[in-house]
């Protein structure tokens, strides 16, 4: 395929526009079995041997609704803000693929799951709700797989192992107004069905997939323009890069006094573009109809309260307790929350240190830094939550210098031992003797003649460098307070 080359249009022309964009989201359940069937939703297993009469659709085949599946998408759907819908409907989706052994997919159609949702967005500093219109369940397809570039040697494989998956399908309203505000609502989504552990969405396995509705209208007009569909965004980064092309396409068409085609367009990785697949399906080319072979599906309000009791802590939630409860800048709640491993990591480690800012700023700074340098997660970290909380303790009751923490938090990564153990092998404890500190002033005072002399001409700010050469003769380990006062003391 050929590139198109669109033209776009430039920055301060985009700026007279605002775009409107609704995402419809795929999340995959994380259940072991099909969602009608028996079969292991294990991935990567040798083709075509996951499957079984039901989800391959052979005539006669009947499915079985997994109970787990629904559960697991009641409690997105509570998660969601979503009511959901005492009865439901399954409805059948009719359309031709090769990688659709049935020839219809189940889902929902005009009775979902749940409706009426919102999801909590913080973009520059300010939070906003982006309605969520509907949560329904469905089948998966299979996968095909293209090899080959020669016309005579191109073959197409069918691998039907991910037929019968169970998939939620989130759809939001429109609401969202930038390629920025698009990328948290799905970094939300994502950390949110994490939270809950409904799905790991492992957007490499294909466990968290995304459409994105783009239109564009001038700055200040009350109606929507048209929209088109872009398909194939299976990273956050292809997301971003996507609208932000489609939006430029669009507004430079419509500054030439063009139109918006109505079309499904497929994001091309590899030119950063988006070309025109498909004039867009409407919902009658579908011919839904109610799924006969299933019966309509009930959820009582027993069963839908019991798995809101289930609910853990949700990210919002617990952002809100963290600035509540320990003080933290909302950036840093935000920062902290980004998984349930790292805010586990900081409560245990605030307490032990009983300094939850000081613990926040360590976590955030020296331990992510270190993980990241190294590719881990927080559960392999060298340093246990515990033993950080111990060296943030040690800076503030001031038995330690910040600088001599970062050099022992340094070892304790290398070994795997604590700040303790560390300091009393390596006889790092901080000098708070004033004798011996009052020595060591003055050798740096005899040292530095110059520079006492400009401090007593009134040049004070010379102070912090004697304080850096004293601090330098204990290797740090000199309290910093005390240097302070017993310098000043000492310059008269
Ligand atoms: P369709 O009938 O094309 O399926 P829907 O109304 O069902 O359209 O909406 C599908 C998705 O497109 C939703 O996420 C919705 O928020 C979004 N959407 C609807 N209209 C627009 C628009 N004019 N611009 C951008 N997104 C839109
Ligand atoms: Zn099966
Ligand atoms: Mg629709």
């Amino acid at each position: 395929m050929s590139s198109t080359a669109a033209t776009l249009a430039p920055p301060e022309v985009l700026a007279r526009y605002e775009a409107v964009i609704g995402l419809e989201v795929h999340v995959q359940l994380a259940t072991r079995t099909k969602i009608f069937c028996g079969c292991p939703t294990s991935f990567g297993a040798p083709p075509n041997t996951n499957v079984c009469p039901v989800c391959l659709g052979l005539p006669g085949a009947l499915p079985v609704l997994n109970r787990r599946a629904v559960e697991m998408a009641v409690k997105a759907a509570l998660a969601l803000n979503c009511t959901v819908r005492p009865v439901s409907r399954l409805a059948r989706k009719n359309y031709f693929y090769p990688d659709l052994p049935k020839g219809y997919q189940i889902s929902q159609y005009d009775e979902p799951l749940a409706e009426g949702g919102w999801v909590e967005i913080f973009v520059n500093g300010t939070r906003k709700r982006i309605g969520v219109t509907r949560v329904h369940i469905e089948d998966d397809a299979g996968k095909s797989l293209h090899e080959g570039f020669e016309d005579s040697d191109r073959y197409t494989y069918v691998d039907l192992n991910r037929c019968g998956t169970p998939l939620i399908e989130i759809v939001s309203e429109p609401d969202l107004r930038s390629s920025e505000e698009a990328y948290a609502y799905l970094t939300e989504l994502k950390l949110l069905m994490q939270y809950i552990e409904v799905s790991t969405c492992d957007m490499e396995k294909g466990h968290l997939r995304c459409d994105a509705n783009v239109s564009v209208r001038p700055r200040g007009a009350e109606t929507f323009g048209t929209k088109t569909e872009v398909k194939n965004l299976n990273s956050f980064r292809f997301l971003k890069a996507a609208l932000d092309y489609e939006i430029a396409r669009q507004v430079a068409i419509l500054e030439n006094g063009g139109a918006i085609v109505q079309e499904t367009r497929l994001y091309n990785p590899d030119t950063g573009e988006t070309m025109g697949m498909r004039t867009k399906e409407y919902a009658h080319d579908y011919r839904y109809f109610p799924e006969p072979d299933l019966l309509p599906l009930r959820i009582s309000e027993e069963w839908r309260e019991r798995i809101r009791a289930e609910m853990p802590e949700l990210p919002s939630q617990k952002r809100a307790r963290f600035v509540e409860q320990y003080g933290l800048r909302e950036y840093d709640a935000q920062v902290l929350t980004l998984s349930r491993d790292l805010s586990d990591y900081f409560e245990r480690a605030a307490a032990v240190s009983g300094d939850p800012r000081g613990t926040a700023n360590w976590v955030m700074g020296d331990l992510l830094g270190a993980l990241k340098a190294e590719g881990k997660e927080i559960p392999e970290s060298p340093v246990s939550a515990e033993q950080l909380g111990e060296l943030v303790a040690l800076i503030s009751r001031g038995e330690i210098s910040g600088k001599l923490a970062k050099e022992i938090f340094a070892k304790m990564w290398a070994t795997g031992d604590s700040a303790r153990t560390i300091m009393e092998r390596e006889g790092l404890r901080q000098i708070s003797d004033a004798a011996l500190i009052e020595k060591i002033i003055e050798e740096v005072l005899a040292a530095n003649p110059k520079q006492v002399e400009s401090y007593r001409s009134g040049k004070s700010g010379v102070l912090g460098f004697l304080v850096g050469q004293v601090m330098k003769a204990t290797r740090g380990q000199a309290n910093p307070a005390l240097v302070n006062e017993l310098l000043r003391k000492k310059l008269g």
